[in-house]
Order: structure tokens, then sequence, then C-alpha cells
């Protein structure tokens, strides 16, 4: 409805009307959820009629009256009120407005109307209160899901990255710093694989409703989404001790989740959290970057092993859009353009005769960059790309190697790194001997190096697929030994032929005695159990004597030869052929 308008409540003319009409008057009244004020500028009558009762518990005669009307709403809406009760012209106050009635939850419109005579002068008015509590409380439901999550009562992510700025804005104009702390529940995945998303649902609504007892003195808390939670605190005090401190909000979460939670089904769940700190002004000087870098460095904070605290710090922040540069960069490199296949030769100690290379691939992006491939391939493996990597490796590699096979006499074996992604794939064998096939190559001729992180997911099962390679004739060299969850016990029985003694024990054998003493065991007790072993990273003529003296059967390192490109490890095939020195011979006399 309008506020003014010339034609009166209704369309009646006067509030005395006569016979059939004044039934019908009567009846729209009656019928009228509403409460009407009638009022006569010139006479002064007043007359409360419609549904008034059910509204106000008084009776407004005159124009005295009208007061007991503004003790019937709460105080705030009593100015506005009078202004609309008492304005005679248009435009002196508002045409309607919304009040609440004191003591009550209800809340009414109200919405006056006034009809003026030829000369503009105000005649009569009529003040109309609809109960609008219905709708009133829509919109404050409304205004709510627009502000909150619902599972957890917390702020959802848009409130709280708004409300995050303005703790910034207040920050920079008083000097004081704003904590982002982003939290995220380690292997929730698996909560709501294992135990279904109804459990992971009261996990998130638990968690965070005690989350939600840090709010206030300028804390806020959100729910971002699934089982990610982030904490804004301005001014947090430097001292470590203070509960509302960081590193006091981060004591309490550890100390609650001691406990476990109780789900309805009074199933106990134990969780834990991996959190990321970041402070303005310190790591970002607007809200959404604050939160990115909380939550790169919560993401260092999983990376490093789940159920721990992280801080900004820039390093960070510079590794992490390093791999995710390289990570774009990769997704749109072109495997015959960028990438190409080098191998580092390696030479059997016993008679200095080369005794095969190692595939190794290197990237060059498109600006030109060499990538390493200790960085890319971990990064590969993350996102998929090592899928893809890998298959253009053994084809290339393969390729390049029957090349040389044509060309020269010498046989050589191929050593080819398989990451477990790799391995694990169904197709992995097919591919494999599809690629041998095509270009005539034998599995006598390639060994597969693979690392012990392949080994410790599924013994069994990558040992029966071990099995299969070597039924085929492939031969296996486990890579990097020593570094990872290396266990002597696990190597009986395994089906391998080379083991490959990790750089990082090559690099200290002349100079740490432990290191010494764990080389000599390994290098005996490898030998007793029938495999080969391989030293890599093999820098020093030293190391290569020591090496040798302990009759270590390989080697491989810069002290021999770097990586070289496929054109120069013909060189080296030609010489061998030639009779005229192995190459072996010529490096090491
Ligand atoms: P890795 O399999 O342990 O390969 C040996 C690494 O040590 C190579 O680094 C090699 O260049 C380096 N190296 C060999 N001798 C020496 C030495 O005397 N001194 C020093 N400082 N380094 C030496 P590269 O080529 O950078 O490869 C690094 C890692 O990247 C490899 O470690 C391997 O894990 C991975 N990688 C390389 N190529 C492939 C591939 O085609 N497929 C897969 N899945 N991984 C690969
Ligand atoms: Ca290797
Ligand atoms: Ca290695």
């Amino acid at each position: 409805m309008n506020g003014n308008t010339e034609q009166g409540v209704a369309g009646q003319e006067e509030i005395s009307v006569a016979g059939g009409e004044e039934r019908m008057f009567r009846m729209i009244c009656n019928t009228s959820s509403s409460a009407i004020l009638y009022y006569n500028f010139q006479s002064g009558l007043v007359k409360t009629l419609a549904n008034w009762k059910s509204f106000f518990d008084i009776e407004v005669k005159n124009e005295e009256d009208f007061e007991k009307i503004y003790g019937c709403v709460e105080k705030q809406y009593v100015f506005s009120l009078r202004e609309l009760l008492h304005a005679e012209c248009r435009g002196l106050a508002g045409d309607s407005m919304v009040a609440a009635l004191k003591g009550s939850h209800i809340w009414v419109e109200c919405e006056a109307v006034v009809k003026y005579d030829g000369e503009g002068r105000p005649v009569e008015k009529v003040i109309r209160f609809k109960d609008i509590t219905k709708f009133k409380y829509q919109d404050e439901e409304l205004a709510y899901l627009a502000y909150h999550d619902v599972l957890t009562g917390l702020y959802n992510r848009n409130y709280f990255v708004r409300h995050l700025g303005s703790f910034i804005q207040r920050a920079s104009e008083s000097r004081k710093k704003v904590a982002v702390m982003f939290l995220d529940i380690d292997d929730f995945r698996k909560i709501n694989d294992v135990l279904g998303i109804i459990v992971g649902d009261e996990v998130v609504q638990q968690f965070g409703q005690f989350l939600g007892t840090f709010r206030g003195g300028e804390t806020i808390v959100s729910r971002f989404n699934s089982d990610v939670y982030c904490m804004g605190i301005y001014d947090p005090p430097d001292d470590p001790w203070e509960e509302r401190s960081v590193e006091g909000i981060y004591r309490a979460i550890r100390e609650r989740l001691r406990k476990p939670f109780i789900i309805s089904s009074g199933q106990e769940l134990m969780i834990s959290v991996s959190v990321g700190v970041a402070e303005y002004p310190e790591a970002a000087k607007d809200a959404m970057e604050l939160v990115n870098c909380a939550e790169i460095v919560m993401f260092k904070a999983k990376s490093g092993g789940k159920n721990a605290i992280q801080y900004f710090k820039v390093p960070i922040l510079d590794d992490f859009l390093q791999n995710a540069s390289i990570e774009n960069k990769l997704k749109e490199a072109a495997f015959h353009e960028n990438f190409v296949m080098y191998f580092q030769p390696q030479y059997r100690v016993r008679d200095g005769k080369l005794r095969g290379a190692e595939a190794l691939i290197r990237w060059k992006d498109d600006d030109g960059n060499m990538i390493s491939p200790s960085v890319f391939i971990p990064i590969a493996e993350k996102n998929g790309a090592i899928v893809p990597i890998g298959d253009w490796v053994i084809e290339e590699s393969i390729r390049i190697y029957a090349g040389w096979k044509k060309k020269y006499s010498s046989s050589l074996i191929l050593s080819i790194n398989v990451s477990a992604i790799q391995y694990k794939r169904e197709d992995f064998v097919g591919k494999l001997t599809d690629t041998l096939e095509k270009y005539g190559v034998k599995p006598e001729e390639v060994e597969l190096e693979i690392t012990e992180s392949v080994l410790i997911e599924d013994f069994e099962e990558v040992t029966d697929k071990l099995l299969v390679l070597k039924d085929y004739g492939f031969k296996i060299s486990l890579d990097d030994f020593g570094t990872g969850y290396s266990s002597l016990s696990y190597l009986k029985g395994l089906p391998i032929d080379t083991l490959k003694i990790d750089k990082s024990f090559i690099d200290t054998v002349i100079s740490d005695y432990n290191t010494r003493i764990i080389t000599e065991s390994i290098i005996h007790m490898v030998k007793r159990l029938g495999y080969e072993t391989v030293a890599e990273g093999v820098e020093t003529k030293e190391q290569y004597a020591y090496l040798k003296s302990m009759e270590c059967d390989i080697i491989q390192g810069y002290f021999l030869s770097r990586p070289i490109p496929p054109e120069q490890v013909e060189e080296l095939l030609e010489r061998v052929d030639d009779r005229r020195n192995c190459a072996g011979n010529v490096l090491l006399c």
C-alpha cells in the first residue's frame, strides 16, 4: 500500500456511511487483521476501528490519548511513531514505519494516509497498524543464514572475511595486529569414508561449537567449508600465556582434543587438527590474502606430519608460490618440446666396464629455465601428472636405448625410475611390455628403480607385483636405500636384484665413522643376500677407492660421469666398440 494517497482508506470518502455501504464498511473492518486509527483534523474526532483490541489494550478517544499509544511501543520507536501520528502534511514524516510492541514479540508496520481538501489542508488521517511479525522473523532468518554456517552457528566464510576486513581497517589506523588461525581437521576424509558423512557432520558440528566458545572480545570464528575453520583475533596479546593469544587458543584446542567427541550413536572419536597462523601486517595487508597465507602455512603443518601449528614464514610462501607456478607449467608442458632424457653411466668396480645407465628426466620450461626433477617429480606425483610423464619416460628412454642397441654391440642395462603411483596402476606392466615389444628390447635389459615408499604401503601386494615383473625378466633395484623406513629385515625375500645405497651415506662415508660402519654392513649383508650394490653420488676419488676396497659392485656418480645427453652416451659406446679402451678403464686408471 502506498503511503499518502488522495483516495482515503479502502476508497471510502467518509468515516460515517449509511445503509448498505455501512454494512460493507463494517464487514471490511471486522475481517481486517489490522488495527485502524481514524483522526479528523477539523472535528478532532478520533476513532479506533477494525482489529484494534488485539493490538492495543487501550482506549483512544481524542488526540491526547495518542500518548497512550506511544506507551505501547518499545522506547526506540516512540519518536518515529509520534512523527507519523502528528504529521499533517505530506513529506513531513515517513509514510510508514516498523515498530515492536512493548513486552511482546509482535512487530507492527504503521502506515499513514492523509486526505487533503482542495486548498491542500489535511482533512482526515488513517493510521493502519499491521502485524508483520512473521515477515520480520523471516527476514531475520534470511539475514542469519546470509552470515552464518547452519551446521555450527559460526560465521560463514563471506561474513568472516568482511568482518576480518574491518579488523584490519581498524588495526591499520591504530597500529595493531590481527591474527588469523586457519584450522583443518586431520584425515577428515577418512572419518567421512569409514564412518559416514552423518558422523562427519557431527564431528564438524561439535568441534565448531567448541571453537565457538572463543567468540567475543574481538575474536571471530567461522566455518569455511567441510572441516575447515578460521579464527580472527584483533590485537592478539604477545604473551603466549594469555588466553586470547594464538598460543593460548591453540593450547586450549589441544587440551580439548585430548578427549574424544561423543557421537549421538555413542561412538567416541578422537581427532587432531593442523593449524596455520598468519598475522596482519606481517603476512598480508588484506583480509583474503591473510586467510590465504594462513591456509598455505597450514598445508606446511599437514605435510610436516599433521597435528601441529605452523606460523607464517616468507620462505614457506615462496616455496608454495614456486610450486604453484611449476604445477601450472607442468599442466601445459608439451613432452616433446619441454622434456628430454639424460642418462648417467654406471660402472662395474670389478673390471671398470660400463654396466648401464640410469635414465633421468630433464625439464626446460617455456622460459628456458631448467627445473630439477627433484622439484617437479614430487609435484607431478601429487597432481597426477606423473602418469603421462612416467609413460613418456618409459617410451622415450626405451626408444633411445633401442637406437643404441642397433648401432653398438655392447649390452647395457637401462635403469628407469618408477614412481609409486605409476607402479600401482593396473595398466603399468602392460604398457611397459608393449613398449618393449614395439622397440624390440628385452625385459632382461631393463632395470626398474623403485623406492621404499612403494614397499611400505602394502608389502605383500607389492611383492607379488614385483614377482610378476621378475617373471617377465625385468631387473628390480631398490633406490635411495637408507633414507626412508629402511629395515634390513624386510630385505630378506624381497624379489630385487640391486640395492642402491643413497648418496647421503656416500657423502660422509670417509669423514664419519658411524656411516662407514653402516655402509660396510649394508654392502656385506646385501652380498650375502645375493643382490648387487650400487653406490650412488660418488663424487671423489677417495670415496671411489674406499667403496672399491669394500667390494661394492657398481658405482654411479659425478666422479665417473654426470648425467649426459644420449649423444654423449653414444660416444662412450663407440669407444667401447672400438676396443681402444673401455670408458671405465679410461676413467678409472
Ligand atoms: P635418483 O633416482 O636418486 O637419481 C639420482 C640423482 O642423483 C640424480 O639427480 C643425479 O643427477 C644425482 N647424482 C648422481 N650422481 C651424483 C653425484 O655424484 N653428486 C650429486 N650431487 N648428485 C648426483 P636428478 O637427475 O636431479 O634426479 C633427482 C631425482 O628425481 C631422482 O633421484 C629421481 O628420484 C627423480 N627422477 C629423475 N628422473 C626421473 C624419472 O624419469 N622418473 C621418476 N619417477 N623420477 C625421476
Ligand atoms: Ca634412481
Ligand atoms: Ca637414488
